[in-house]
């Protein structure tokens, strides 16, 4: 069959199912078949009813002994109760508030029953709401049942029934796997796959199935991004020739840099003589120092006659790194200036002609430094900071502002090297993995919203004896009227409960200029305590400031989390972190627990991809990246590594050589999601 054709041409698909297919972004047979099921149910084994036991969800054939009998217990709550025998003794059935199900059965008949095995008051097991059909003909139970992710106006049963259809009207499907890779790492074959994968015959056959789906999805990403990467690659990148001036700019700091910042400065200046550009990620934790390295690396780029611009996502951090580089460069005479959004007509003018004419060495600012209207004289350095605020897209854009500049990327969340290849596999990636010395771990506890006045006051004390601190809490939406901590109402409630201490607000609706004074009266002291939104997620560096409270903390996900506690610590008193939240979901308990023992970013970032499921992976689509469909970056990096290997044989031997494999590639890179 057509692969390509519409859903539509399935038998029981019509226009109102082809449209909930719609939603869930299937329209051909092709789209279909590539939607796994979410989970399976094993009703292939009829077990004997003497053997079932409490909490067992099974599959038993039985006769039905006693008809269904009606009994109201409450007003509005129907309790249909039926007796079923086989050879090895009885079971009680039970619905609840379903009027319908006693017609369907006929006494002395024999049924297949599938259902949740549990104890009824008087200790005695019963089956709970099975799924039931005639004994003989099975359809729904006798197999392994799949599972799909639901929709509205898609039942369980209509993407069973669907799916069966396309399975058996599939025909023969082309193997776009190449031959030789499947025997040397054992890959099953697509059409086998594709039947086992929907309806397994047997557990064995569905992990062979689903190892092949996880094993080509992760190749055919590697294998797209390579190819990205070989664009790159094969950029010519303007040769620094002076690069022991560097030592100049590194003596002049008032610490000694750590041996993993050393080493990532040696990378860069690898990078910058090879002739080749360069489009390397710098990844290191809160704190690690990412800034001291790109300003040495800008400093090598402007002593090497070019200009160097260096973009970040919001404005109190382009404010920030303006301060600490024009301070750091102020004795060597380079130019800095600023760029954002919300200066005035005449200051922007002011600073896009000396970007234009070369007076500004450097150019620090927010996306205002990617706008049109934006031109260098001679950009040869980029650095994107904090890059997981910013798409493949806005980099590729900073990058054209100059000929084929150098490009260096920053980002505080660490993440599993193998990961990081595979996020990142366009990229070449130094590690920061090392803090400078003397820093305290952040001392990290999790209470309950009973707990807030003990914690306010906690707060208060160490502000009277000279501390600052923040307080986090969620973006409320307007529309949202739970009891959500809002920053405004919460500000002020602070404020008169501790008329001595200057309590301070910022969030992102407030303007440009709004959120820069606040910040400064932060940095300098004049404000305490500071009730915030995420904005100061990113970045803001203020040693002082050694609390943090953070309201409905189950609210943010653990790496955002971790982000934010990375503002306290920064100097050299203890610092505290106070996660408040009442919720009782499990993972929220877990993401707690996971923050109160650890510090490490690496850490915790390997936590966070357990705890998400595979399709809610990590921010994929943040990264530019396809979500996963099938395969869990956390728990099949087996796989991966596989899969990496497979990768690196193929591109070996030249992935044009594989035209089938090389489509997906093309139609996977094409793909607007990849480009995101
Ligand atoms: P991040 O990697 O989170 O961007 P920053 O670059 O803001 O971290 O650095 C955090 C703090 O550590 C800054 O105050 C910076 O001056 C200081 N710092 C950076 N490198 C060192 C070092 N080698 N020794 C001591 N302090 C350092
Ligand atoms: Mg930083």
């Amino acid at each position: 069959m057509e692969l390509d054709k519409p859903i539509r041409y399935l038998k029981g698909v019509g226009e109102k199912r082809a449209e909930a297919f719609a939603k869930k972004g299937i329209h051909t047979v092709r789209d279909i078949l590539y939607f796994f099921p979410r989970s399976y149910e094993d009703r292939s084994k009829i077990k004997p009813i003497s053997e079932c036991i409490d909490g067992e969800t099974v599959c038993i054939a039985a006769t039905v002994y006693r008809l269904p009998a009606d009994k109201y217990i409450k007003r509005n709550m129907l309790i249909t109760s039926m007796t079923v025998y086989d050879d090895s003794g009885m079971i009680n059935l039970v619905w609840y508030n379903n009027k319908y199900v006693k017609n369907n059965f006929a006494e002395n008949e024999k049924y297949v029953f599938f259902g949740k095995v549990g104890k009824n008051k008087q200790g005695r097991l019963q089956m709970t709401a099975p799924v039931y059909e005639k004994y003989g003909n099975e359809r729904y139970t006798g197999k392994i049942i799949p599972i799909y992710p639901l929709s509205s106006g898609l039942s369980q049963k209509v993407l069973q029934s669907v799916m069966e259809l396309a399975i058996n009207d599939m025909g023969k499907l082309e193997e776009y796997l190449p031959q030789t890779v499947r025997e040397k790492y054992k890959i099953a074959e697509l059409n086998f796959s594709m039947r086992n994968i929907h309806f397994p015959r047997d557990f064995e056959s569905y992990n062979i199935a689903r190892e092949r789906f996880v094993f080509e999805e992760l190749l055919i990403l590697q294998l797209a991004l390579s190819l990205r990467r070989g664009k790159n690659k094969t950029n010519a990148g303007q040769v620094f020739s002076d690069l022991k001036c560097i030592r100049e700019f590194t003596d002049s700091l008032p610490f000694d840099l750590t041996n993993a910042q050393k080493r990532t400065i040696n990378e860069i200046c690898r990078d910058c003589r090879s002739g080749i550009q360069m489009n390397r990620l710098v990844q290191g934790d809160v704190g690690s120092g990412k800034t001291a390295v790109a300003a040495a690396a800008i400093y090598m780029a402007v002593k090497n006659g070019v200009q160097a611009a260096m973009m970040a996502p919001t404005e109190i951090l382009a404010q920030q790194h303006m301060d600490s580089l024009s301070f750091m460069f102020e004795s060597f005479g380079i130019n800095v200036i600023l760029l954002t959004g919300s200066m005035k007509a005449k200051e922007k003018r002011d600073a896009l002609a000396k970007i234009a004419d070369g007076a500004a060495d450097v150019v620090i600012g927010t996306h205002a430094i990617i706008q049109e209207n934006v031109e260098f004289n001679k950009l040869g350095f980029v650095v994107a900071d904090e890059q997981h605020r910013f798409g493949v897209e806005q980099r590729a854009k900073l990058q054209a502002k100059g000929h084929f500049p150098h490009m260096l990327i920053m980002s505080a969340t660490p993440i599993p090297r193998t990961l990081a290849l595979i996020l990142y596999g366009d990229l070449e990636i130094s590690v920061i993995d090392e803090l400078p010395p003397g820093r305290k771990p952040v001392k990290t506890y999790s209470v309950t919203a009973n707990m807030r006045e003990r914690v306010y006051n906690f707060i208060a004390d160490n502000i009277r004896k000279g501390m600052q601190a923040y307080v986090v809490c969620p973006l409320v939406a307007e529309t949202e009227n739970s009891d959500l901590k809002n920053s405004e109402e919460l500000a002020e409630k602070l404020a008169t409960a501790y008329p001595d201490i200057k309590v301070g607000l910022m969030h992102g609706k407030m303007k440009a200029k709004d959120k820069d004074q606040v910040m400064t009266e932060f940095s300098a002291g004049t404000i305490q305590l500071l009730v915030a939104t995420t904005v100061i997620e990113v970045g803001v560096n203020v040693p002082n400031a050694n609390i943090m409270a953070i309201e409905n903390a189950e609210r943010f996900g653990l790496s955002q989390l971790h982000q934010l506690r990375g503002r306290v610590g920064r100097g050299g008193d203890q610092a505290h972190c106070i996660l408040i939240t009442d919720s009782d979901n499990e993972i929220t308990k877990k993401r707690m627990e996971t923050m109160c023992i650890s510090n490490d970013g690496f850490y915790i970032s390997e936590q966070d991809l357990k705890l998400r499921g595979p399709g809610d992976f990590f921010g994929t689509r943040q990264h530019g990246l396809p979500e996963m469909k099938i395969a869990n970056l956390f728990e099949d990096r087996n796989i991966l590594k596989l899969s990496q290997q497979a990768a690196k044989d193929i591109t070996e031997a030249g992935l044009k050589n594989y035209p089938l494999l090389k489509k997906k590639c093309d139609e996977l890179i094409s793909d607007e999601i990849v480009m995101n």
